[in-house]
């Protein structure tokens, strides 16, 4: 049973054992001890000791940790990328680009790191003078989901560690060996014990001692809405600060004047990559009534091509769902929404053989026109389903995207330039793309508004979520 990694080393923390189950066949795959309060006292206890160490050491020699740190990721993805297949259930080409995107955040934060910067106020008083410090805010708790286990650890790591925090993370209890391992392979390219700590545990226990523990200045979330508003509420007991990045139910809007097969073809990618299991992935078409069936079916055909099967078969383009319950959900969703009118164009279920049979595969799937209070429409659809909808013309487009109560990206496809521009100033989310796929880049801030969640990752703009300004005052 591989156990919890504090301090620089592997720890047996006691805990109940959690089985960790490969999403393709249903077999263990490992054990890990859910280490609940005292196991996550332990973590605090190493970050707080490496802490002041760590904030005297120049962001200088941080940003070369970090950079010798992404650099032994990348020289480790053969070894990783079949571990986080084996638990998650995305295929290997997938595993593979989310630890070379892991890494690459980390060298993003690293290049940042002579960035960070206080200020100089000259003109107070007569005889005033001020200077603004930017310190760290002390032990940053990170608390990942298990669609992108190592990106959105690196989304935390990289701006909390460069800035000088130390760091007790908790992977899911569903995928938490690829994060281990990434933990002894930063600790063993050289970054200090205890600047970096992984727990194992249930959200329940493990992850509740993170959110209740006193000498945490700082949640990092990301993860669903019900449990986002926990965190918030959670957080207020012992004002902890937070940066919550939920769930989304991203729009993509195809106007009659765009490249429509262009717009088909970053739809079916920014729905179907993962298996649907993507915060910001596409998950509602509004096409102009025009081309809408051509879009809704250009997608389909694409859905219906893509191979289907276990992540480490040559091959496979689409994995199984990560969950039993999530696939439920997605197949209750599904039902709802051909109850409601929606034509099922592409998939619509479990696809048929034996080789799927003890697997959480459901196929991609493409449903027409469901009535617009549909579960697909105002939930979020965490799996490969894709509804699309004929509207009159942008304005409807707007509206309806906006009627969601999440705000996380968005897309509009078309060759109008201010139908484009009206699109990205109007549509409420964090991220609008013009004719383009949905890339998510390092340079620039993410995160949602809504129900969405809250704060920044990406971009300089992190670093302001993992420091504070202190003010000096020097009489001269
Ligand atoms: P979840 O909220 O159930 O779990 C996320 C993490 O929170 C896990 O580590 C879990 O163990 C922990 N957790 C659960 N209960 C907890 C509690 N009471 N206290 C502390 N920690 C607790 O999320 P999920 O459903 O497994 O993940 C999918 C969701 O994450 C989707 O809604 C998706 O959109 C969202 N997500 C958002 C982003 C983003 O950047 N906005 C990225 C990826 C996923």
């Amino acid at each position: 049973m591989p156990g919890s990694f504090v301090d620089g080393e592997v720890l047996d923390l006691p805990g109940g054992p959690i089985e960790v189950h490969d999403p393709a066949t249903g077999d263990l795959v490992d054990t890990v001890a859910d280490v609940g309060a005292d196991g996550v006292d332990r973590a605090v206890q190493a970050a707080s000791d490496a802490f002041p160490d760590w904030w005297a050491t120049p962001a200088s020699t941080r940003g070369h940790l970090l950079r010798d740190g992404a650099a032994a990721v990348r020289d480790a993805i053969d070894e990783l990328a079949p571990i986080l297949t084996s638990e998650q259930g995305k295929p290997l080409r997938e595993s593979r680009l989310e630890l070379s995107r892991a890494a690459e955040t980390l060298e993003h934060y690293a290049g940042l790191a002579l960035a960070i910067r206080g200020a100089a106020v000259s003109d107070l008083d007569r005889g005033a003078r001020a200077m603004v410090l930017t310190r760290p805010l002390g032990v940053v708790g990170a608390i990942v989901p298990w669609n992108f286990p190592t990106t959105l650890l690196s989304n935390k790591l990289g701006p909390a560690l460069v800035t000088g925090n130390t760091v007790v993370a908790k992977p899911d209890e569903t995928t938490p060996l690829t994060t281990l391992r990434f933990a002894r392979i930063l600790h063993e390219s050289g970054l200090p014990a205890g600047v970096f700590n992984v727990v194992t545990g249930l959200g329940a226990t493990t992850g509740q001692a993170i959110l209740d523990h006193p000498d945490i200045r700082k949640v990092a979330f990301t993860g669903s809405t019900p449990v986002g508003r926990h965190v918030m509420r959670t957080a207020a007991d012992t004002l902890k600060r937070v940066t919550l990045e939920l769930g989304g139910s991203d729009p993509l809007i195809v106007l009659d004047d765009a490249d429509v097969d262009a717009a088909i073809s970053a739809a079916s990618m920014g729905r179907f990559f993962n298996c649907g299991q993507a915060c910001l992935a596409i998950k509602r078409v509004y096409a102009s009534e025009s081309i809408a069936e051509r879009v809704a079916e250009g997608i389909a055909a694409k859905a219906r091509k893509l191979v289907l099967g276990p992540g480490d078969r040559t091959g496979t383009q689409v994995g199984p769902m990560h969950s039993a319950d999530g696939r439920e959900l997605i197949e209750a969703q599904v039902a709802d929404a051909v109850e409601r009118g929606g034509e099922v164009l592409a998939g619509g279920g479990r696809p048929e053989g034996d080789e799927y049979g003890a697997g959480h595969f459901h196929q991609p799937t493409v449903v027409y026109d469901p009535a617009h209070d549909a579960r697909v429409s105002v939930e979020e659809t965490f799996g490969p389903v894709l509804p699309v909808w004929p509207v009159a013309d942008l304005d409807e487009a707007i509206a309806r995207s906006n009627a969601s109560p999440f705000g996380l990206g968005s897309s509009v496809w078309t060759s109008d330039l201010a139908a484009a521009m009206q699109a990205a100033e109007r549509l409420d989310a964090g991220y609008t793309w013009i004719n383009s796929r949905t890339k998510v880049y390092d340079e620039l801030p993410f995160g949602g508004v809504k129900q969405s969640g809250y704060g920044k990752e990406h971009g300089e703009e992190a670093l302001s979520f993992y420091t504070e300004q202190k003010s000096v005052v020097i009489r001269t």
